[in-house]
């Protein structure tokens, strides 16, 4: 069985003292939750105060990028050492709006994805299509392309995959469960495709427009092993909720 994982992307959304006082109010309420990966991910200036809130407790550190050198002239760049030094344990690579705002190619991220992997993070690599992709019959082949180039030559090892839809991204239209469970079980199979039975073993998270509301059904759907989360992850409230979820029959 797949222990769920659902993380909070934080984007550029909190100060310092909003990462604590979140972090502290946050943990108080999921501290007795050993059946659910939670990670948390803060922009970059709030990593090490995450950290310090974050050592001793269940909750994983993640990052929202990571450029692919170790170090040197990159001005602005973020180095996968630097993330571990610290404390991230996995980085989220190929989100839509890197991939949309910073012309983030399939192959960026694959070398981004590798160097994590070499600096031993794990990492939730995003998929999806846009609304346009969609309408014109072409998800799959975007999945298959995102997944083929993404993952060329990264290993099973602390792999999540996350089904964001771009169309339903902060726009408040989530995927309905049978839209989510049908690109959730492609992904499953290109998986397979890949590594083998070791498919089974992955979390295919979702991601866009996942609330309180709908994080359940989402849930219950056979291949949907976790949430991404954006907006309602930034109150504690909601994304405590999400965390502790209810699995429906
Ligand atoms: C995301 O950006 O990864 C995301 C899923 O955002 P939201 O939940 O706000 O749609």
């Amino acid at each position: 069985m797949r222990k769920p994982f659902i993380a909070a992307n934080w984007k550029m959304n909190k100060t310092l003292a909003e990462t604590r006082e979140f972090l502290s109010e946050f943990i108080a309420g999921v501290k007795d939750m050993p059946d659910v990966d939670i990670a948390v991910a803060p922009p970059f200036t709030s990593l090490s105060a995450a950290a310090e809130n974050l050592s001793d407790t269940n909750i994983i550190l993640a990052a929202q990028d990571v450029f692919y050198e170790d170090k040197g002239a990159y001005t602005g760049e973020i180095s996968p050492l630097m993330l571990v030094d610290c404390g991230c344990k996995y980085v989220i690579i190929g989100h839509s709006e890197r991939r949309q705002y910073f012309q983030e190619t399939d192959n960026i991220i694959n070398r981004k994805s590798s160097a994590a992997r070499k600096a031993g993070l794990g990492v939730i690599m995003c998929v999806g299509e846009s609304l346009e992709e969609r309408e014109a019959g072409k998800t799959f082949d975007i999945l298959l392309r995102e997944l083929e180039k993404g993952l060329d030559g990264i290993g099973p090892q602390n792999l999540v995959i996350a089904y964001e839809p771009i169309w339903a991204i902060g726009t408040g239209k989530t995927a309905t469960p049978e839209q989510a469970q049908k690109a959730h079980a492609y992904i499953r199979e290109r998986l397979r495709i890949l590594y083998g039975n070791r498919a089974d073993e992955f979390c295919i998270i979702y991601g866009g427009s996942a609330t309180p509301e709908n994080i359940d059904s989402l849930m219950a759907c056979e291949d949907v092993d976790g949430a991404l989360v954006g907006g309602a992850s930034l109150k504690v409230e909601s994304f405590t909720r999400i965390v502790k979820f209810r699995k429906e029959q």
